[in-house]
């Protein structure tokens, strides 16, 4: 269940610039029995919760159905989009925006797709480099390739001059690749192109390694991000395994949840100790970690310790707070300071640790995507384009159960999910860590 409050019925209306009343040039129908593919009815619904308790009425709370419309807003000969990847890179960037250009120029047939340079920076010409132009020629290959072939940024852009850039530009669908800062940026950017009574329609797609947007269950790049991230755990194990009381410390990301940490571990299952953001721990004292590796190294003479970027923020209180160019708040690097810690306490109780630390954050955010994330890359971008030609707007496409639908971005990005202490991903993370015997002593 989301760790996050229920939205009402209202809040997940999602805007559209006006009435969709053009024919569709994809080969789709809505006959049964056809085999070539339907539309999505306007009027589908996807339920908010799918479970019921027996004897109950179940909740009728929806979100709209992303997917091709029969009817669409703009005019594909006279419509020009633009892609913007904003924040931290993530394994998929290059399919998302393969895959919207060949979506948008090849079955829509629109006129052309701008390329924005450098995240928000690039919708601001005193500042950014111009867009280039988006072929079918020039993204051919590039889903093979990490990274993302327009570059990105952090740090502020006045909403103003962006919309002034896309008036310029004659934009008509904007595209913003990133994650919860992105999503807001993009909301802020759809705000003004309403107050302005502009038909410019603004799709965010969701970005987030660490998996921690509202509505989406899976953000792409994170099954890349588990596997890279099980085999360190792997290694990490084995050069544990190695020496006398080797402890193999690997710092993943999750900056505000434990999703990489937690699915990685279960993956891998050679971690003994799994720390993430969402439930906090003891370092000292008899329960803390500290006791608890030194009673694991006792019994078994190695371990492994899994601990997300953002968990044991509060060990290192002592330290000014920074902020990087977006305004979020910078990580109090956690990694070294657990190493340092573990060899100090076990020195100081006669059994010394020889600690190997890993910080594979960078190695893994820049690899290109997986199969898995590559097919989710692909759904994501041909659900935004076909919202973009429907003429929705202020919104986000988003995964839920399964089924790809439309989020307004108002909701979607005014928390960031996380890893639910009480459900089963957790659970089956103490099953097989077993952390209390370690903590307790038992
Ligand atoms: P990541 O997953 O890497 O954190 P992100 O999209 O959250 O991705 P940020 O650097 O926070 O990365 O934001 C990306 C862009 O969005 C930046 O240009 C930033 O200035 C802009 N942005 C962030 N927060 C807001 C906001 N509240 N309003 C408008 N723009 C914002
Ligand atoms: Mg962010």
């Amino acid at each position: 269940m989301p760790t996050y409050p229920k939205p009402t019925q209202e809040q997940l209306v999602v805007t559209r610039l006006g009435e969709a009343r053009l024919v569709s040039p994809l080969p789709l129908s809505t006959t049964p029995g056809d085999n070539i593919g339907d539309f999505v009815d306007d009027d589908l619904r996807a339920l908010y919760n799918p479970r019921i308790m027996l004897g109950e009425k179940p909740s009728d709370l929806c979100f709209e159905l992303a997917g091709a419309r029969r009817e669409i807003f703009f005019t594909p000969q006279d419509t020009t989009a633009a892609i913007v990847t904003c924040g931290g890179l993530c394994p998929g960037l290059n399919n998302v925006i393969r895959s919207l250009v060949l979506e948008l120029l090849m079955n829509y047939g629109i006129r052309n797709v701008l390329g924005i340079r450098y995240g928000y920076h690039g919708l601001n010409p005193n500042v950014g480099r111009p867009p280039f132009e988006l072929t079918k020629e020039l993204v051919d290959e590039i889903h093979h390739k990490g990274g993302t072939i327009l570059g990105t940024s952090r740090g502020p852009q006045e909403h103003k001059e962006s919309v002034d850039f896309l008036v310029d530009r004659g934009v008509n669908i904007l595209f913003c690749v990133g994650g919860d800062g992105t999503q807001r940026g993009a909301h802020q950017i759809a705000s003004e192109i309403a107050r302005r009574k502009l038909p410019i329609s603004v799709i965010g797609i969701p970005k987030t390694i660490d998996n921690d947007i509202k509505y989406c269950y899976r953000t792409f790049g994170f099954a890349t991000a588990v596997s890279e991230a099980e085999k360190v755990i792997d290694r990490a194990h084995v050069e544990a395994k190695s020496v006398l009381n080797g402890v193999g410390l690997v710092k993943l990301m999750g900056r505000h949840a434990g999703f990489i940490t937690a699915a990685a571990t279960l993956a891998s299952g050679e971690a003994n100790f799994a720390l993430i953001p969402e439930v906090p721990m003891q370092l000292h004292g008899e329960h803390g970690l500290l006791a608890a590796l030194d009673r694991r190294l006792k019994a078994r003479e190695h371990a492994v310790v899994v601990i997300a970027e953002g968990a044991g923020q509060h060990w290192l209180d002592e330290c000014p707070d920074e902020f990087d160019a977006s305004g979020n708040l910078l990580l109090r690097d956690v990694g070294p300071f657990l190493a340092h810690a573990i060899k100090d306490y076990s020195n100081k109780v006669g059994n010394p640790a020889n600690v190997k630390y890993f910080d594979p954050s960078y190695h893994i955010r820049s690899v290109h995507a997986d199969a898995t994330d590559s097919l989710l890359c692909e759904r994501l971008a041909r659900a935004a384009a076909h919202a973009g030609m429907a003429g929705k707007t202020d919104m986000l496409v988003g995964l839920w159960h399964n089924q790809l639908i439309d989020v307004p971005l108002a909701v979607s990005c005014d928390a960031k999910k996380q890893l639910s202490p009480e459900g089963e991903l957790w659970m089956a993370l103490q099953a097989l860590t077993r952390q209390e015997k370690w903590y307790s002593g038992v």
